[in-house]
């Protein structure tokens, strides 16, 4: 690929004390975030809180009721969209139907006044970035679903944007070819290079692409970190729950520190009450006699459900305070042969390094 599609210079963007109403609806409530140059963070949030919204004020299709969007050192936020020289990829696509694939990409190039000639090597560069080789004379409606969104995808980084703004791309595609389209889309970043923002609310297509995540809840920033962080050290109960799976068991202050009913869990720390995470799959079944160590918890309960998942396999133990925990393991091992049958009796355990304690109280 040639130097004139990439991009000169990745622009970090500072987004700070962003607010934007919708009549009572806070769409934005005073967002504060760093997106570093040439980094691929990700917008993860629930339906409705604030995604797309963050996303068109970068953009500059709407105007924030109040604070402040730079690029690099340069205020935005009164800026029209295109001057901000940013690629943009939507969930719908909007390319222009009547138009052929190549002249869809060449659209930007066109507006920017860049001649035929280099117009029409720079769109085959493009093509066959998104490998789509070959495919310029074609209509719009003679693609695929997934080829639509690779020429969207080379129409917005042909004229070689130093910001790539990426909204919910993938969610038309099929499960297979979105996993691999994030594949492609995380090869692509890495050859650009350019600062890219993409939002989704599928929270393991965020983990699987992202450099950083920001999880975003009712138009605030609830936490912003690497993939493996929002996972492991979830800020609060939401993060916690919207990102993987868990149960929640909830904790109290005893003497020697953060107690579960009897057992200790952690040592005493800052705040008025706090949580146990548990991922289901840092379970295991403990022999039936296995006591609670410095190295491991052991919680007992009640059998109540397994369900056969392909890979692994899920199982629903009630534990005596009438909380179920979520439990799962390899269908290949032989992790079952202490568990006992449906309705009887079995130990649990939990590693001490895989504790995650969250402030709040969740159940
Ligand atoms: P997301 O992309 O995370 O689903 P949005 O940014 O689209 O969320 O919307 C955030 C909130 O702002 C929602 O409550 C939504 O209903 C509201 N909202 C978004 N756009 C408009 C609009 N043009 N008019 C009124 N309310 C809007
Ligand atoms: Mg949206």
């Amino acid at each position: 690929m040639k130097a004139s599609t990439l991009s000169d210079a990745a622009l970090p963007i500072a987004i700070r004390d962003l607010t934007k109403r919708y009549g009572p609806v806070y769409a934005l409530n005073a967002v504060d975030l760093d997106v570093h140059s040439g980094e691929f963070l990700t917008l993860l949030g629930p339906s409705g809180s604030g995604k797309t919204t963050l996303l068109m004020a970068i953009a500059g299709f709407n105007r924030p009721d109040s604070g402040s969007i730079k690029f690099g050192a340069e205020e935005v936020i009164l800026k029209p969209p295109h001057k901000r020289d940013v690629g943009m990829v939507f969930q719908s696509y909007a390319l222009f139907p009547q138009m052929s694939v190549a002249d869809n990409i060449g659209f930007p190039l066109k507006l920017r006044g860049v001649g035929a000639p280099e117009r029409a090597a720079r769109v085959e560069e493009a093509l066959e970035t998104v490998q789509l080789g070959g495919f310029g004379a074609r209509g719009i409606d003679q693609l695929s679903g997934g080829q639509r969104q690779r020429v969207a995808l080379a129409r917005a980084f042909v004229f070689g944007p130093r910001i790539l703004l990426m909204d919910e791309p993938l969610s038309a595609l099929d499960k297979k070819l979105r996993e691999r389209m994030q594949i492609e889309l995380k090869h692509l970043h890495r050859k650009l290079g350019v600062t890219t923002v993409y939002v989704t609310h599928d929270q393991r297509e965020a983990l699987t692409m992202s450099d950083r995540i920001a999880v975003i809840n009712d138009g605030q920033l609830v936490q912003l970190d690497a993939p493996e962080v929002i996972y492991n050290a979830p800020a609060n109960a939401f993060v916690a729950d919207f990102i993987g799976e868990s149960t929640m068991l909830p904790l109290t202050r005893g003497a020697s520190g953060l107690m579960y009913r009897d057992q200790k869990i952690a040592e005493t720390r800052d705040g008025e009450s706090w949580s146990l995470v548990v991922r289901p799959e840092r379970l295991f079944f403990a022999a039936q006699d296995a006591q609670s160590d410095d190295n491991t918890i052991v919680l007992r309960g009640t059998l109540r459900e397994t369900v056969f998942q392909g890979e692994s396999e899920m199982a629903l133990v009630a534990l005596d305070n009438g909380i179920e925990l979520a439990f799962r393991f390899g269908t290949g091992a032989t992790t079952n042969s202490t568990g006992g049958g449906l309705g009887e009796q079995v130990a649990v355990g939990l590693n001490r390094k895989d504790v995650i304690i969250i402030p709040g109280e969740t159940t």
